[in-house]
């Protein structure tokens, strides 16, 4: 168990995970503020995110971060401001652009076909880890 002081109010809290960064009573509140955001994107869909940060008064820090983690998702066409982690693209949710999660699985698809067994077992080469030694010892 770890003990941390919450970002939210001060106070000290039993730390449980990433998940939960913050104490008991700041983390209701948050998760409140949660479906207000939420409710208010579900009636106003074409809201962009400040107008959605104004309108709830939630920081747009963490409307940004649950627009991250997939929990919101903002209507085709509003400006969220957030951007593909990979080529910079607007997205309207998540980390990735679709066209980079379609191309990431793919790789991912490859990498997992690459890892398949191979008929040849790869022995240890002495001479590679003489080398290895040599270098370690630098
Ligand atoms: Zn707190
Ligand atoms: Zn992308």
């Amino acid at each position: 168990m770890e003990v941390r002081s919450c970002p939210g109010c001060g106070k000290l809290f039993n730390y449980l995970g990433p998940t939960t960064p913050a104490c008991p009573a700041c983390m209701a509140a948050r998760e409140e503020k949660f479906q207000v955001c939420k409710e208010y994107i579900r009636q106003n869909p074409g809201a962009n995110i400040s107008k959605v940060a104004e309108d709830t008064e939630v920081s747009v820090k963490l409307i940004k971060q649950w627009v991250r983690e997939e929990r919101l998702t903002f209507a085709e066409g509003s400006s969220v401001g957030i951007e593909c982690e990979r080529c910079g693209a607007n997205i309207l949710t998540g980390r990735f652009c679709n066209a980079c999660k379609g191309n990431m699985t793919q790789s991912l698809n490859n990498a997992a076909n690459s890892l398949k067994p191979t008929p040849e077992p790869v022995k240890a080469d002495p001479r590679e880890n003489a080398k290895m030694r040599f270098l370690g010892d630098k």
